[in-house]
């Protein structure tokens, strides 16, 4: 069912606390853990706790949902104190945009130069 945790997904797991990741918040709705591949000196995933595949379908059925994440990157990016320089939140969405993990989630970026591609 839509929503639904996916057996076979590793944010799923991670929500579940099958799968270890170093949690920074947590909601009754998401989920903020620190990345394992760090692209920046900050570099967070915040996640919604049902399993949508992108952010396109979690925004299409859950869009109080959707609204919370983004809300959340913004007090993790306070929280990391990377409010004041600046930051990029970026929603991979299809493996031609470099998503590998097919759970909704908001990468935030921030503590260095970022790359400018927009
Ligand atoms: O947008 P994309 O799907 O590529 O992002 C998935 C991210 O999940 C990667 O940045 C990867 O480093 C991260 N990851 C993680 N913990 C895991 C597996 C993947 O933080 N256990």
């Amino acid at each position: 069912m839509a929503g639904e945790p996916q057996a076979d997904c590793l944010f799923c797991k991670i929500v579940a606390g099958e799968v270890p990741a170093t949690i920074v918040r947590e909601t009754g709705t998401t989920v903020a853990f620190r990345d394992i591949n760090p692209q920046a000196p900050t570099h967070i995933l915040v996640i919604p706790k049902v399993h949508y595949a992108n952010a396109r379908e979690l925004a299409a059925a859950e869009p109080a949902i959707a609204g919370d994440v983004l809300r959340e990157a913004g007090v993790v990016a306070a929280e990391e104190k990377v409010d004041t320089t600046g930051y990029r939140i970026v929603f991979n969405t299809g493996p031609g945009a470099g998503q590998t993990v097919f759970h909704a989630h908001a990468h935030l970026l921030g503590g260095c130069d970022l790359q400018r591609l927009v």
